[in-house]
């Protein structure tokens, strides 16, 4: 199963197996997982058992790959549920996407809020639409910075995770200027920064060995991080680029911490170690 870093102590309880869409050229997460929504019964099962061996947990991690795009019948019978079964339970998440969190109206992301549902994570990836078609992301832009205003209005903290070196080399600027505007209209409550990998066997991996996706080298990844932290605009948000894709791991508060941040990043630059000819070596597992 796979959660977001921040939800390394929460307990993961699967309701679905694999991400509804499952189309974006770089990812691998549920290649191999048909989609499938795990009927009540199955549902209520996973509560309970979890509950019999966690039951003072106070965090939930709802699995697998936007568990938000389940109907609303049903997340609403989890949460209640879940509260039901763990009586110090204080927060739920779960993955969502643009297109999920824009099939729930206001009144039903309101409910979930109610019900239990506090932060949602949402694969932005990058604000230029051109980055996110050469992606395949299947959502724009405007529907992800719409689907997070909705929820935060509701009462939901949004996590945005974006990737460094999403556009390659020939949309790095454009990749750059774009998500910092996006993520200014977003203002998400947490901003994680992850750092494009090429996995082999996928469409990504492909297109770079055709020569259509020229990666950017570690110089380059370094300094778009750099340039995208000096473009994103001023609003209070929990920032972190620790993923084992980043080549430094950076976390802190936007934007008391920017100015350190930056200068981390601009050391690193100046030492002349990174490679400008090519990304270096990739992390052995992600
Ligand atoms: S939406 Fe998320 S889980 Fe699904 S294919 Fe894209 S990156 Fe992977």
């Amino acid at each position: 199963m796979y959660r977001p870093p921040a939800e390394a102590q929460s307990v993961l309880i699967r309701v679905a197996d694999g991400c509804p869409y499952n189309g974006c050229t770089f990812c691998t997460m549920y290649k191999n997982v048909p989609y499938r929504i795990h009927d009540h019964y199955e549902q209520i099962q996973s509560i309970v058992e979890a509950a019999q061996v966690t039951p003072a947990a106070r965090r939930i991690f709802l699995a697998d790959g936007d568990a938000l795009a389940l109907p609303m019948h049903m997340l609403e019978k989890i949460l209640k549920h879940l509260h039901e079964q763990f009586p110090r339970l204080a927060r739920v998440t779960c993955y969502a996407s643009g297109r999920s969190l824009l099939q729930k109206n206001q009144k039903e992301l309101h409910e979930l809020h109610s019900l239990g549902l506090r932060t949602v994570y949402l694969g932005l990836e990058s604000g230029s639409d051109t980055v996110l078609q050469m992606l395949n992301k299947n959502s724009t832009s405007a529907a992800m910075i719409e689907g997070a205003q909705r929820a935060s209005q509701a009462g939901i903290a949004v996590s945005a995770i974006i990737m460094t070196g999403a556009g390659g080399q020939q949309y790095s600027a454009e990749h750059v200027s774009k998500t910092a505007h996006a993520l200014g209209y977003m203002r998400p409550r947490q901003l994680s920064c992850l750092r494009l990998i090429p996995i082999p066997g996928t469409p990504l991996a492909q297109q770079i060995e055709q020569g259509q996706f020229s990666p950017l080298s570690e110089y380059q990844s370094i300094k778009e991080l750099a340039d995208l932290l000096s473009a994103l605009p001023s609003w209070p948000c929990i920032f972190r680029a620790d993923h084992r894709s980043n080549i430094l791991p950076l976390a802190g508060r936007l934007p008391k911490d920017t100015p350190a941040l930056l200068q981390e990043l601009h050391e690193l630059l100046a030492t002349g170690y990174l490679l400008s000819d090519g990304p270096g070596a990739y992390p052995a597992s992600l």
